[in-house]
């Protein structure tokens, strides 16, 4: 029986490793399908406290592993493919195995929703990627394309303009999902141009390890041309990796985690760090506090339990 196990080895999960471990609970953290979360997949991270010169993404969430390590955190690879938190004891079954524990910590993340396109998914960090926040900074006078038509895609479009020379919004219908207001404000944005009823068909160049130009095409019309860009951004959505907890822990339509309050969810035990519940800030830094809280949070919890 475990104290504690911590799902997801993302920023969420890894500060909660380091809280957990060092409170003597010996968490045991599954690591998930994409080891690491959304960090692993971005460069240089300017904007999490205490790096003056920047860090590496995937180096930022492997040092935060190392240090709860450090403090006896373990680690197993694989997914949770099942899961029983309705009764005590808790039980997860990773890897074909069910283990028992206390406590849970959901840090499953959301992954970013992409458009599935081969060349998309080579160029994933050099020149494709998923957070305006997180890489605008580097295209600073250059050509950005976002895609998308809800408000992720106005909000990301309207902020890439601090950056870009000139920013293109594309979206493959002609009505928005967007609210008003954010589609207005990007309506209004000079620097943004529209271009609707449009799809991508290629991103190019992989060869080159790096974003030259774009594939598009009017469904309307049935143009196809190619334009040059510099920074692709993909604003389609995400997707919370809430799909194996449904019918037990508490979600929104969407699918991210509904919090009661602090790090709680609706099932005793049971609490959420970082994206999976986390739809407005996303950010490597708000991830790792609410990886503190919740690990606080279990601490409190066996404490009042009795153990
Ligand atoms: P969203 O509202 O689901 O919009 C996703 C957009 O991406 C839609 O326009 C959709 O097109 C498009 N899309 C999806 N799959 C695509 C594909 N394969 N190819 C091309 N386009 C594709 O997602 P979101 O913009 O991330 O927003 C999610 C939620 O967060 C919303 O409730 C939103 O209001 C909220 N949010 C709020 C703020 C804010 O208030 N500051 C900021 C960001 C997000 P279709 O329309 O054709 O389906």
């Amino acid at each position: 029986m475990r104290n504690v196990v911590i799902i997801g080895s993302g920023c969420a999960g890894n500060t909660a490793a380091v809280y957990a471990a060092r409170a003597n609970l010996k968490p045991l953290v599954v690591m998930g399908k994409d080891a690491g979360g959304q960090l692993s997949l971005t460069t240089l991270v300017e904007n999490f406290p205490g790096f003056p010169e920047g860090i590496s993404g995937p180096d930022l969430v492997e040092n935060i592993r190392k240090q709860a390590q450090n403090f006896g955190a373990e680690y197993v690879q694989g997914e949770v493919v099942d899961a029983e938190l309705t009764k005590a004891p808790l039980r997860v079954k990773v890897e074909g195995e069910w283990m028992e524990t206390r406590t849970l910590i959901v840090a499953s993340g959301a992954s970013a929703r992409w458009l599935g396109l081969e060349s998309e998914q080579k160029l994933i960090g050099h020149g494709v990627s998923s957070c305006a926040t997180c890489d605008g900074f580097f295209y600073r006078g250059k050509k950005i394309m976002v895609i998308g038509g809800g408000d992720s895609a106005m909000e990301e479009a309207n902020f890439l303009t601090r950056f870009g020379s000139e920013v293109t919004l594309v979206h493959r219908r002609e009505q928005f999902r967007a609210s008003k207001i954010m589609l207005d404000r990007a309506r209004r944005n000079p620097k943004i141009k529209f271009l609707t009823n449009t799809v991508v068909e290629e991103v190019h160049d992989a060869a080159q390890h790096l974003v030259t130009a774009v594939r598009l095409k009017n469904l309307a019309s049935g143009a196809v041309w190619e334009q040059e860009v510099d920074g692709f951004f993909v604003a389609i959505g995400h997707i919370p990796n809430t799909a194996v907890f449904q019918g037990q822990i508490e979600t929104d339509g969407d699918g991210y985690i509904v919090s009661k309050g602090g790090a709680k969810t609706n099932l005793p035990g049971v609490f959420h760090a970082g994206d999976v519940q986390d739809r407005v800030y996303k950010q490597a830094i708000t991830a790792a506090g609410a990886g503190c809280m919740a690990a606080m949070e279990v601490e409190r919890y066996l404490e009042a339990e009795g153990h």
